[in-house]
C-alpha cells in the first residue's frame, strides 16, 4: 500500500514524501515492513507467562504445557492489558497528587481553582472550615493517595455514580477497593497457575478498569483542574502548520501536566524569550501532541501541533528545535529520528528513558529551574537549524477548545430560564435528550493505529454522528483528529442535523466538543453520571455511547473496559486480541449486557460502524423515551396524592 493511503491527513503526505527524500525512516515504513502480523497475536492465544512456554494454540495443541486452553490465555492477556492501561493512568494521577502535596502559596506549584478543592475536600470529609487553603490541599492529597493502596473498604468516588449502577457494582463483587491492589491482583491472577476461568478473568478486568476510570484518571482530573486550572472555552490552532519559520518551535509531548504547565511558564520568560532573540529567532512557539497537547491546549490555548501518528513526521519538518516528552505514547524511534534533523530530543521522566535521548530530569521539587533549563537548551538549539532542511506544511485548522464539564454547564445556562431553573446543571441538556432534540450524545477517544488509514475512522464517524442529531464529545488523540479536520468550529454546525445544529446555535458551542486528555475521559462519566442522576435513572438507560475507533493502547482497553461496566456501550474500529476465545467473545460482545448493561460491538469498517451506532442510539431511544414518561407519572401521581 502506498504510504499516504495509510493516512487522511495532507500535512502527513507532504511530509511522509520529505522523510522520504531524507531518508528517514518513519511508522509507516516500518508497518509496511510487516508484511503480516503474527496471527496467534492477533487472536490473543499465544502465551508466554512462564519459562516453560513460550505456548501457542493450534487444533493439534489445544492446550499450552500448563494446560492452559484458549479461554483462560485470552483471558489473561486481555486482563493484563486493562492492568497495563489503568497502571499507566493512575501512575500519572499518582503524580499529579504528589505534585498537590508540594503546592504552596510562594512556590512552583499553587492551587488554582480553590472552589474545586473545597468541594472534593467536602466530598471527602476533610475539615475546611476556617483552614489555610495549602493545609487543605496537602490533607486531600494524602487522601487521594491512600486511594492507591488503602487496606479497606471501596474507592471514594464510586459514590458519585447513580445508585442504580452503584448497586450493580456492588451486587457483582467489582467495586475496586484501591488502584495499586487491583492492578496487583490482576497481575497475581494471571501468574501461571492461578485463575484459570475466563469468567473470572473478564470479571477481575472490569473491576481493574473501574478502578482507572473511577478512581486513578478521576483523581487526574480533578486534581490537574485544581493545580492548574479548570479548563474554560477558548479558541487555538491544530495541525503541523502552527510550527513557525521565524521562531523558536518547541513540541510538548507525552502526558503529565506536572511538566507542561512549567514549560508553557518557562517559555514565556522573558530572559528566555530575549535569549531566542538573540539567537535570531521571532520568539518563542509552543505546540502540543498528543495528551500533553490536549491538557495544554485545554487550559492555555496551546495550539495542538498534532496526533500519535504525527509525532516523528513533526520532527521531519525540521522545524522543531526540541520535543520535549515525559511518559507515555512517545515512539522510541524519536531519537533516530531527530538524529537526522537539528532537532533536541527531550526525554524527562526516569519512568521512561529512551537511549539516544537527551536526559534532562525534570523533578516536581525544582520544577520551574528544571523547565526553564530544558527550554533554554531548546531556545539555545536554534542555531543549529538548517534552513535547508525545512519544511512546514501549510494546512492548519481553527479549534474552539476548553470544554470541560463545568465550562459545558456555562454554555447550558445560556438557554436556562432563571426564573423557571436554577443555573449550573445540566438540566438543558437533560431536556434536549428528552425532547429528541438531540438523539443522543457519543465520546469519540482514543488513539490513532496503524492497522487502519489514520483519522480516517475518526472523522468518518464523527461526522456520521453530528449529522444525525448525535453531540459528540471527544479526547485524546480523537479530539486531535477533530481539530484538525475543524469539527471544532462553530461553522462545522453546517454538518450537523437540524436539531443539534439549533442546540449548538443557543447554546454557542460546536458539534464536537474538546473534552481534554485520555484521563479526562472521567470528564465524560462525570456528564453522564450527573445527566442520568437528574433524570432519576441509571448511565445505561440514556441513548450515549463510546467509540473508541483507532484504539491501539493498553489505556484505551482499560477505558472501553470501564465505560461498558459504567453502563455505556462502546464500540471499537479495531478488533482487540480476543478472537481466539469464542467465550471472550461472547462475554464482551454479548453476555456482559445482562451484568452491566452494555457490551462491546467490533467493526473495522468506519462507516458500517458509525451506522450501528446510530441505530443502535435510536434503539436505546425508545427504552429511554418509556423511562421518561413512567418518571413523569410517578411525579404526577405524587403530586395527586401530596
Ligand atoms: S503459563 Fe502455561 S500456557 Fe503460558 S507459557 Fe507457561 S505453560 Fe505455556
Ligand atoms: S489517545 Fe491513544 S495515542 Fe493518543 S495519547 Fe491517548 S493513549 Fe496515546
Amino acid at each position: 500500500m502506498d504510504k499516504k493511503m495509510m493516512t487522511i491527513d495532507l500535512n502527513s503526505h507532504v511530509l511522509l514524501d520529505k522523510a522520504e527524500k531524507d531518508g528517514v525512516e518513519t511508522m509507516y515504513d516500518r508497518k509496511q515492513g510487516f508484511k503480516s502480523q503474527c496471527g496467534f497475536g492477533l487472536q490473543g492465544n499465544c502465551c508466554r507467562i512462564c519459562g516453560m512456554g513460550p505456548c501457542r494454540i493450534t487444533p493439534k495443541t489445544p492446550r499450552g504445557i500448563c494446560g492452559a486452553d484458549e479461554h483462560v490465555i485470552v483471558g489473561r492477556n486481555f486482563a493484563r492489558m486493562v492492568a497495563g492501561g489503568t497502571a499507566a493512568h493512575s501512575d500519572h494521577a499518582r503524580d499529579i497528587a504528589h505534585t498537590m502535596a508540594l503546592s504552596s502559596r510562594d512556590g512552583n506549584y499553587k492551587i488554582r481553582d480553590e472552589e474545586k478543592l473545597i468541594i472534593l475536600a467536602k466530598e471527602w470529609d476533610v475539615e475546611t472550615e476556617g483552614r489555610d487553603i495549602y493545609d487543605i490541599a496537602h490533607e486531600v492529597a494524602d487522601v487521594a493517595l491512600m486511594e492507591f493502596g488503602k487496606p479497606h473498604g471501596v474507592a471514594r468516588f464510586l459514590k458519585n455514580a447513580p445508585e442504580p449502577r452503584q448497586k450493580i457494582w456492588k451486587d457483582l463483587g467489582i467495586e475496586p477497593r484501591a488502584i495499586d491492589r487491583e492492578i496487583a491482583t490482576i497481575m497475581h491472577s494471571t501468574h501461571i497457575g492461578c485463575t484459570g476461568d475466563i469468567d473470572s478473568l473478564i470479571h477481575m478486568s472490569l473491576r481493574t478498569a473501574l478502578a482507572d476510570g473511577w478512581v486513578g484518571s478521576m483523581i487526574g482530573t480533578r486534581f490537574s483542574d485544581i493545580l492548574f486550572g479548570t479548563p474554560t472555552v477558548r479558541e487555538t490552532e491544530a495541525n503541523l502548520g502552527v510550527l513557525e519559520d521565524n521562531k523558536v518551535n518547541i513540541i510538548l509531548h507525552g502526558h503529565e501536566p506536572s511538566l507542561s504547565e512549567m514549560i508553557v511558564l518557562a517559555s514565556e520568560d522573558p530572559e528566555l524569550v530575549a535569549l531566542a532573540k538573540e539567537m535570531g529567532a521571532d520568539g518563542i512557539n509552543l505546540a502540543g501532541m498528543c495528551c500533553t497537547g490536549n491538557e495544554v491546549t485545554m487550559r492555555h490555548g496551546v495550539k495542538t501541533a498534532g496526533d500519535f501518528h504525527q509525532q516523528e513526521l513533526a520532527i521531519v519538518t525540521g522545524a522543531v528545535e526540541a520535543m520535549i516528552v515525559d511518559v507515555q505514547c512517545i515512539f522510541p524511534a524519536l531519537a533516530k529520528v531527530a538524529d537526522c534533523y537539528h532537532t533536541k530530543f527531550i526525554t524527562t521522566s526516569p519512568k521512561a528513558k529512551i537511549a539516544g535521548s537527551t536526559y534532562m530530569e525534570f523533578s516536581e521539587e525544582t520544577a520551574y529551574a528544571d523547565g526553564y533549563k530544558i527550554v533554554k537548551e531548546a531556545v539555545l538549539n536554534f542555531k543549529n537549524r538548517d534552513k535547508e532542511k525545512v519544511l512546514i506544511p501549510e494546512l492548519k485548522s481553527k479549534a474552539t477548545v476548553g470544554y470541560s464539564a463545568d465550562a459545558i454547564l456555562g454554555q447550558l445556562d445560556r438557554v436556562v430560564n432563571s426564573h423557571i431553573d436554577p443555573a449550573g446543571t445540566l438540566k438543558p441538556l437533560a431536556d434536549c435528550l428528552k425532547s429528541g432534540v438531540l438523539r443522543g450524545a457519543v465520546g469519540v477517544v482514543g488513539c490513532n493505529n496503524a492497522k487502519g488509514v489514520s483519522n480516517l475512522a475518526h472523522v468518518t464517524i464523527m461526522k456520521e454522528l453530528i449529522k444525525n442529531d448525535i453531540l459528540v464529545v471527544t479526547t485524546g488523540c480523537g479530539a486531535s483528529a477533530a481539530a484538525k479536520f475543524g469539527l471544532m468550529t462553530k461553522e462545522a454546525r453546517k454538518l450537523a442535523g437540524k436539531g443539534l445544529a439549533t442546540v449548538c446555535d443557543l447554546v454557542d458551542i460546536p458539534p464536537v466538543l474538546h473534552l481534554g486528555s485520555c484521563v479526562d475521559c472521567s470528564r465524560i462519566l462525570d456528564v453522564v453520571g450527573g445527566t442520568a442522576k437528574l433524570l432519576d435513572m441509571d448511565m445505561s438507560d440514556l441513548p450515549v455511547a463510546g467509540v473508541a475507533p483507532e484504539w491501539m493502547s493498553e489505556k484505551a482497553v482499560a477505558i472501553g473496559s470501564y465505560v461498558v461496566a459504567s453502563g455505556i456501550d462502546t464500540y471499537l474500529g479495531v478488533m482487540p486480541p480476543v478472537t481466539g476465545s469464542s467465550r471472550a467473545v461472547e462475554i464482551l460482545c454479548g453476555e456482559l449486557q445482562d451484568m452491566v448493561g452494555a457490551k462491546f460491538t467490533v467493526n473495522e469498517n468506519p462507516q458500517e460502524l458509525a451506522q450501528i451506532i446510530i441505530q443502535d442510539i435510536e434503539k436505546k431511544r425508545v427504552h429511554f423515551e418509556n423511562l421518561v414518561e413512567e418518571r413523569m407519572n410517578e411525579k404526577v401521581e405524587a403530586g395527586a396524592e401530596a
